[in-house]
């Protein structure tokens, strides 16, 4: 939605929020609870052009969706799918990186004098830029299937969703045993 059809100049959320209004005037309740239907979570990028219940096939209440800046597995992707695994029906895991994906276009330190040069020092944060996203995505998926609050036997896969072809490419199978996992990740 353009400025011009805003009828909400200077709200800031004015577009979608009519948006919203559009949408709810037509919303229709499945009643469906806030389990994951289809047993699947899925953690992938921040990157606005992924759509992840329509990449997989899936309508809202088929899979819990977590989201960051990479598609990392960071502690806090680990508490949450503690949760979602044995409260809200989670059985399985896809780890969804993408291609042109910014977290593989800079390295932390790219990072820290790009936002320096806009007056923040943000040398305290870890951005886990990636400098390899196959070795990052098989240190990824093990970082799950060691994680010990998790079922030990739950399958975890790892892809890299094509941004121009909308098709994913498994990395890491569902099935390859934790031991027989490369060891090359960055370690981090
Ligand atoms: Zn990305």
């Amino acid at each position: 939605m353009t400025e011009t059809t805003d009828p909400h100049p200077g709200d800031p959320f004015g577009d979608v929020l009519s948006a919203n209004a559009a949408y709810a005037d037509s919303f229709v309740d499945s009643g469906r609870p806030g389990v994951a239907g289809s047993g699947l979570a899925v953690l992938t990028c921040m990157d606005s052009r992924i759509s992840p219940l329509e990449v997989l096939g899936l309508v809202p209440g088929d899979a819990k969706i977590l989201r960051n800046a990479g598609a990392r597995v960071t502690d806090d992707v680990l508490r949450t799918l503690v949760l979602a695994t044995y409260l809200l029906g989670v059985q399985r895991v896809l780890v969804l990186a993408h291609t042109d994906c910014g977290m593989t276009k800079n390295t932390d330190a790219d990072v820290h004098a790009k936002v320096l040069a806009q007056g923040v020092d943000t040398r305290s944060i870890d951005f886990r830029t990636i400098s390899d996203q196959e070795a990052t995505l098989v240190h990824d998926v093990q970082r799950i299937r060691s994680w010990p609050f998790l079922p030990p036997r739950m399958p975890v896969a790892g892809g890299v969703y094509d941004v121009r072809t909308g098709r994913i490419r498994i990395v890491v199978d569902a099935d390859t045993p934790a031991e027989e996992t490369p060891a090359t990740a960055p370690a981090r």
